[in-house]
């Protein structure tokens, strides 16, 4: 079998014309949907992010206030700046872009956003209400997985869906979304005996573990989903994913390839959850 590709740039696209949609909308009624973004520091990697975040929200018509604050801030001082921008009616979503340096609390900086303006879905109230099915800002990334699965037609109800990797941001939160629509999920990690055995299960399989090239055709049931989250570089320094894409994509049924897979829907979900914020407000006040 060769498998069909999920391309999450053209996904990324059609939803991009939605947005910007609903933003003119929305504009017409006052309401200018606003994104703030902290940058601490000059992680080269964090600034290229921080830049594609602002590119979107001039193509989508929304405004976008970027904030750069040195290595060395203290936290007092960048818990003030979010806690300013909890209170400014124009902004409607605050990140601070990960990872701030070490002798700033993480946790301190994601839970003084206030959860109405969470728009990475970090806020343990987010997290808890997407847990519980309540409505929630859904973290980004976990949230583009879904979105390409439903654009491609992919039924999930019923289905094993194996996540390699638990992390706060993408593993944890994309198998709490599978199991919100009925999936039985299992999490794989570093700690896991025998990965080959659980991935082997998987009708769809989620790769978010960091490591090129590291679920290989031998992980793969044969005409499973495969979903590759992984931004790396191999030792040619070309960008690639989890998945080894040749061999696995002749066993997958569908696969995600990097780039142009899960990458483009990170942003555009970043979009969609700015917007909702500010479509949210109106109701609000
Ligand atoms: P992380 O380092 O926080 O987590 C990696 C996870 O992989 C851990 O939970 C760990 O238990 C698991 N793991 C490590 N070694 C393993 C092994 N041998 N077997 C099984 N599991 C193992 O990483 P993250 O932040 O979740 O990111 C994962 C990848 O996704 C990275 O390549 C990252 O760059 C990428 N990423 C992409 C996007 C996107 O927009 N496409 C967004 C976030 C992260």
């Amino acid at each position: 079998m060769t498998a069909q590709i999920i391309n999450g740039k053209e996904i990324a696209a059609k939803k991009r014309i939605e947005i910007a949609e609903k933003v003119a909308a929305l504009k017409s009624q006052g309401v200018t949907p606003g994104l703030a973004v902290i940058l601490v520091g000059n992680n080269h990697a964090s600034r290229t992010y921080v830049t594609s975040k602002e590119k979107a929200c001039q193509e989508l018509g929304m405004n976008s206030l970027l904030i750069e604050m040195s290595e060395d801030i203290q936290e007092e001082e960048l818990l003030a700046k979010i806690e300013e921008l909890n209170e400014d009616s124009t902004i409607h979503g605050i990140l601070v872009q990960l990872p701030i340096p070490k002798h700033i609390d993480e946790s301190k900086v994601i839970e003084t956003i206030s959860p109405l303006k969470d728009v990475d879905g970090f806020h343990p109230i987010n997290i808890g209400r997407m847990m519980t099915g309540q409505n929630a800002f859904l973290p980004c990334t976990p949230y583009g997985i879904m979105v390409l699965l439903e654009e491609t037609g992919i039924a999930i109800a019923g289905k094993n869906v194996v996540v390699v990797g638990r992390s706060n941001i993408v593993g944890k939160p994309v198998g709490q979304l599978f199991l919100n629509q009925h999936a039985t999920v299992t999490y794989c990690h570093s700690k896991t005996k025998d990965l080959k055995l659980h991935t082997k299960q998987a009708d769809i399989l989620v790769a978010a573990v960091g490591i090129p090239n590291f679920i290989k055709a031998e992980h793969v049931k044969e005409g499973a989903v495969v979903i590759d989250v992984g931004i790396n570089r191999n030792e040619a320094g070309k960008l690639c994913g989890d998945v080894a894409f040749d061999e696995v994509s002749e066993k997958a049924g569908y696969i995600t390839p990097v780039p142009k897979g899960v990458g483009p829907m990170t942003i555009t979900m970043l979009m969609y959850n700015t917007l909702k914020s500010a479509a949210e407000t109106i109701n609000r006040y």
